[in-house]
């Protein structure tokens, strides 16, 4: 099985029946841009640009952007490349944004999208480093946390004023960039419908999405043994999204941590799913799990574990039939 696994890592991850199930990876440091490349990653479908920001006291330049975007693109020519702008909190140590003042609920305060609007000149020097970079090949630009269409505004509202400064300034830029969302706020899922008719791609966030789904904090050791993908709150919310995806034309994707564990390979796909993103050490076993599967039993396991009334009845049944299976 493992020499079977290494010997497919470069071949395209699809079904017998030939459709085609993108697998790229999640990156946040460059010394794991070899490793996933390796694995047969075609492109990167989440790339954290936290780091960027922690351990300094200024946040990035636009011309920093501008170089990480480039070199990614270079790095992973011709596939995709897909930056999340920064994902911050309070809940991480972070002096650039002068994050040090605790807040009683770190997951529902002051975080990621809601704290890049509020530090507006950042996010615009992040923005304008990436319409930059994507001149260089198919950058595409992901935003976090949104729970509807006026937050999206808000954001479209800052990529119009880094467009309008950087003509000021004459640097080339690229003028259509793919603007997707991560679907993580359950609010976001439930309407993603009403999303869909205005980004390029959705990509679910279930290691968020779970938490505020379950209502359990993801931190909080004591209430993980609630922390449940299958769940069937949880296997409807994608299903939503997959199927808001697929009314309005629009690529959609996983890239928590879910999509990294074979164990959910089969419901993920059976739920519509044609992009998964991923730990780079999890690519060639769910490439595998993929290339000796077919759709239709894929759809027909997920069909199954929809009708479960408990995580515990559909783990139960996803694992038998992975056992059955390989
Ligand atoms: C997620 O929430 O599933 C996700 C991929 O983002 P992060 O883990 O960085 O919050
Ligand atoms: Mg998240």
């Amino acid at each position: 099985f493992e020499q079977r696994v290494l010997r497919e890592r470069a071949l395209p991850a699809q079904t017998e029946d030939g459709e085609n199930v993108y697998l790229r990876a999640n990156l946040a440091l460059d010394e794991e841009i070899e490793l996933a490349k390796r694995s047969g990653a075609e492109g990167v479908g989440l790339y954290r640009t936290e780091f960027m920001y922690m351990n300094r006291q200024e946040p990035p330049s636009e011309e920093e952007h501008y170089r990480m975007g480039k070199a990614l693109l270079q790095r992973w020519a011709p596939y995709p490349v897909r930056v999340r702008t920064f994902d911050l909190g309070s809940d991480k140590q972070c002096e650039a944004l002068g994050l040090n003042e605790a807040e009683a609920n770190p997951a529902m305060g002051v975080r990621s999208m809601r704290l890049a609007l509020l530090h507006r000149e950042v996010l615009l020097d992040q923005l304008r480093g990436l319409l930059r970079a994507a001149l260089h090949g198919p950058l595409q630009i992901m935003l976090p946390l949104i729970s509807g269409l006026e937050e999206l505004s808000a954001v479209r509202g800052a990529f119009n004023e880094a467009r309008a400064q950087l003509a000021e300034t004459g640097l080339p830029h690229a003028s259509e960039v793919h603007v997707g969302v991560m679907i993580e706020v359950p609010a976001a899922a439930i309407a993603a419908d009403l999303i869909a008719e205005r980004v390029d791609f959705m990509s679910i966030g279930t290691n968020d999405l779970i938490q505020y789904a379950l209502a359990i904090d993801r931190d909080n050791d004591d209430v993980n043994y609630l922390y449940e993908p299958l769940h069937p709150a949880i296997l409807r919310l994608i299903k939503t999204v997959c199927d808001a995806g697929r009314a309005h034309d629009i690529p959609v994707s996983l890239c928590g941590e879910m999509a990294s564990d074979p164990r959910y390979t089969w419901v993920l796909v059976g739920l519509g799913l044609r992009e998964l993103s991923m730990q780079a050490a999890a690519i060639p076993v769910i490439k595998n799990i993929i290339r000796s599967s077919s759709i239709d039993e894929m759809e027909a396991l997920a069909a199954q574990v929809l009708e479960c009334r408990t995580a515990t009845e559909a783990r139960r049944l996803v694992v038998r039939k992975m056992n059955e299976r390989f």
